[in-house]
C-alpha cells in the first residue's frame, strides 16, 4: 500500500532529506585520489551520529556499513573498505541515507575522481538529467510510467540504458516502501502520481547493455559487460504545485 505523507510527515521528512544531504556532501568534499571508500564511509557515519540520526542502510538486510560506494562499474551496493583506494580517472557512487524522527532520506550521486574520461563525464552529466527529465513528469495525475518513459528515452539517446533489475521506491518511515518507480516505462501506464506521495527516483545508467550481475560478497552489483555505470538519486515529495527535492546538495 502506498503510505501518502501529510504535510506535517513532509515536514519531518524534510529534515531527514537535510541531514541526509549534508553527510553527503561532507563524503564529497572528501573524494580524491588516495582515499578509501571506508573512509567516506566513516565521515557520513559520524555526521549522522552527530546529528542524532542513524545510517538508514546499516545492518539493513545485513549491510555491513553505512554507506553503498561503488566504482566504476560496480552500479550499486558496493561494500565500503579499507583497501579500496580510489585513483585519478575513477568514478565513485555515494548512495547514503539518515534516519531521523522517524523518517528516512535516501540519495546518490557519482562523482568524478580528478581528471575522468570524456565518455565518463557525459555518463554522469546524462545520468543526472535523467532524473530531471523524470521527475519533470511528476504531475498529479500522470502516471509512474510517464516518469519512466521520460528517464529511459532521454538515457537511450545517447546510447546508454537503464538499469531494469533495481528500481526507486516509496520512501518514509521505511526506507523501502511502495511503490516501486521504475526507471522504464509506458507513458499513461503505471501507479497514478498524487500528492502527497514521496519516493526515491534513482536512475542508474550503463554506458553498455543493461545486464548486471551480483558478486559473491552478496552484495555489489556490477554491469555484465564491465563497462562504466553512474548513479543518480534524490528523495522527492509531490506537493500541489510542485515536486520538493528533499535530499538537495
Ligand atoms: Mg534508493
Amino acid at each position: 500500500m502506498i503510505q501518502i505523507k501529510n504535510p506535517e510527515q513532509i515536514k519531518a521528512m524534510k529534515e531527514a532529506g537535510r541531514i541526509t544531504a549534508e553527510g553527503m556532501a561532507i563524503a564529497i568534499e572528501n573524494v580524491r585520489e588516495g582515499v578509501s571508500t571506508k573512509h567516506l564511509d566513516k565521515l557520513i557515519r559520524e555526521y549522522y551520529e552527530k546529528c542524532g540520526a542513524r545510517p538508514s542502510f546499516l545492518h539493513y538486510g545485513g549491510f555491513p556499513a553505512s554507506a553503498c560506494i561503488s566504482v566504476n562499474d560496480e552500479v550499486i551496493h558496493g561494500i565500503p573498505s579499507s583497501s579500496r583506494i580510489l585513483q585519478e580517472g575513477d568514478i565513485v557512487k555515494i548512495d547514503v541515507g539518515a534516519f531521523y524522527h522517524g523518517y528516512h532520506g535516501d540519495m546518490a550521486r557519482t562523482i568524478a575522481v580528478g581528471k575522468v574520461s570524456d565518455e565518463a563525464k557525459l555518463l554522469i552529466d546524462v545520468t543526472k538529467q535523467s532524473f530531471y527529465e523524470g521527475i519533470a513528469q511528476l504531475k498529479p495525475g500522470n502516471r509512474l510510467g510517464d516518469l519512466g518513459y521520460a528517464v529511459d528515452s532521454y538515457v537511450k539517446k545517447f546510447g546508454f540504458s537503464t538499469v531494469k533489475r533495481y528500481v526507486g521506491h516509496g520512501i518514509g518511515q521505511s526506507v523501502h516502501e511502495s511503490p516501486d518507480v521504475p526507471n522504464y516505462g509506458t507513458p499513461g501506464r503505471g501507479v497514478r502520481v498524487c500528492v502527497g506521495m514521496v519516493i526515491a527516483v534513482e536512475p542508474m545508467v550503463n554506458v553498455g547493455t543493461d545486464e548486471v550481475r551480483e558478486l559473491s560478497d552478496g552484495w555489489t552489483v556490477k554491469t555484465a559487460d564491465g563497462k562504466l555505470s553512474a548513479h543518480y538519486e534524490n528523495t522527492v515529495a509531490i506537493l500541489p504545485d510542485e515536486v520538493l527535492i528533499l535530499t538537495q546538495v
